[in-house]
């Protein structure tokens, strides 16, 4: 006990039975009430059942560099089951790999049983299930809370916190590794990519999320390793790629993963658009307000920012068919959809994304046409705001004209009488009728009303 109080006020560590380092309020500063009451009262809950109930993961993590976590887990050395007997609101989700989700009004608790990665059951296979390329091909084996960390990826991931006694069970170094801002991955950096890849772009997703610097020998295979990346299913790619882009620091994440060399099995688009100057700007630019936004907590809609970085490849097929003698509009549905197809293969963004994707790329032609009943008619489109959106990231890379731009922006602000006096001649056709004949001034390569 007086052991305890030393160590709660001089911030000491002592090590506990199962190797890890034990820091006191002192030595991290998170505090039990800045925990969600939920994860909170999960943890309690297993404590006073007689189990361990520890935050983990990222939430200890951003605690502990003063961010504010997006959501909280807890392990616990009580099965799936136990925590599913002692929560009323709770469900176990999954088959092989069982997780209990406990629920308190609209938040949820991911609730892990600590884990180990060595087979257990299979005593005469000392080696543990991996594919040919070391692919870890099971995960589902109960451990120890030492087990348990040790299967984490980075050092900086692998702290346990114990909201009872205020204390973080530190098994790497992570809290040294915190205040260095040094990423590291636990054991072996080959052997842990190899078990499973992904990992390679968790790394680059934090070093870019946090501002950490990835450390040298934690880096060093990942130039060898990244083709692997070829062998993991794409839906998991793609999330990924999702929470990389959502992270709040996507242009940094961007170039981060093409230093590495990692977009290859990610975003393979991310070459070519990132060596055309005016694809570099557009997503730059496209980035940068996706990241604004997360700053400022509004919402960033996955299919804007996909259709953002497909803009560059739809606007070049359009720009070539347009001049292989397509008429505009036609071109850019012929390019829209020659581009989601191809992507199917590379990134496989899912189909869900494809309407609102096509729908932004589709009006942007509409905003040439300034005259007559037609600027009215966009306002009034479901998508607008995003087509006009995406239109001010056109215009801020040097796209189109930055006049169109601030055309639309000031149609917006203004009154009905001052948008009347904006209007531009009506150069786009009027609805024709049938077999009325061509006027002589009248252009062949007009955008049909759309
Ligand atoms: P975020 O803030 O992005 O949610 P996180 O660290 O919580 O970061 P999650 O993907 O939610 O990341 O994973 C929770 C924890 O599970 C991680 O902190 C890490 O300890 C462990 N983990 C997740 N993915 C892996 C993996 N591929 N290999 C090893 N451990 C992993
Ligand atoms: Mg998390």
């Amino acid at each position: 006990m007086i052991r305890r109080i030393f160590n709660k006020v001089f911030g000491r560590k002592t090590r506990s039975a199962s190797g890890a380092q034990v820091l006191a309020h002192a030595a991290h500063g998170i505090r039990r009430d800045q925990l969600d009451d939920c994860a909170l009262k999960t943890c309690e809950t297993l404590a006073q059942a007689g189990y361990k109930g520890y935050l983990v993961g990222g939430a200890v993590r951003d605690l502990l560099l003063g961010k504010t976590p997006k959501d909280f887990d807890v392990a616990t050395d009580a099965t799936p089951e136990e925590v599913r007997r002692l929560f009323r609101r709770s469900r176990i989700i999954g088959r092989r790999f069982q997780i209990v989700h406990v629920m308190c009004g609209r938040v949820t608790i991911e609730v892990t049983t600590f884990r180990s990665n060595e087979q257990k059951e299979t005593d005469e296979v000392d080696e543990r299930p991996t594919d040919e390329h070391g692919r870890l091909l099971t995960d589902n084996v109960f451990g120890s809370m030492a087990d348990d960390a040790a299967r984490r990826d980075f050092t900086i991931n692998a702290l346990y916190y114990d909201p009872s006694r205020e204390e973080v069970h530190d098994y790497f170094d992570g809290v040294a590794d915190c205040k260095k801002r040094v990423l590291r991955i636990i054991g072996d950096p080959e052997t842990r990519f190899r078990e499973d890849p992904v990992r390679m772009l968790r790394a680059a997703r934090f070093a870019a999320k946090l501002d950490f610097h990835i450390d040298p020998d934690t880096r060093r295979p990942v130039a060898t390793l990244a083709p692997l990346l070829a062998n993991i299913p794409r839906a998991r790619i793609f999330d990924e790629a999702l929470k990389l882009l959502m992270s709040g620091h996507a242009l940094r994440g961007v170039h981060q993963l093409r230093a590495e060399g990692l977009h290859h099995g990610m975003l393979p688009l991310l070459d070519t658009i990132l060596d055309d100057p005016t694809g570099e700007r557009f997503i730059t630019a496209a980035l940068k307000t996706t990241d604004a936004r997360i700053a400022q907590d509004k919402p960033a809609s996955p299919a804007f920012l996909f259709g953002t970085l497909l803009w560059p490849q739809v606007l070049q097929r359009w720009q070539a068919l347009e001049a292989g003698g397509e008429k505009p509009q036609p071109a850019l549905f012929m390019a829209m959809d020659e581009v989601l197809d191809a992507q199917r293969g590379q990134l496989a963004i899912p189909r869900r994304y494809d309407g609102m994707m096509k729908e932004i790329w589709a009006l942007q032609p509409r905003f040439e046409q300034r005259g007559g009943q037609r600027p009215y008619r966009l306002l009034e489109h479901p998508r607008f705001r995003a087509a006009y959106d995406f239109l001010l990231l056109r215009a801020e890379s040097g796209e189109i004209d930055a006049e169109m731009g601030e055309w639309w922006t000031r149609f917006q602000d203004v009154d009905d009488d001052e948008r009347e006096s904006m209007l531009k001649v009506d150069s786009a056709p009027k609805p024709r009728r049938r077999r009325k004949r061509k006027s002589p001034g009248e252009s062949a390569n007009d955008t049909p009303p759309a």
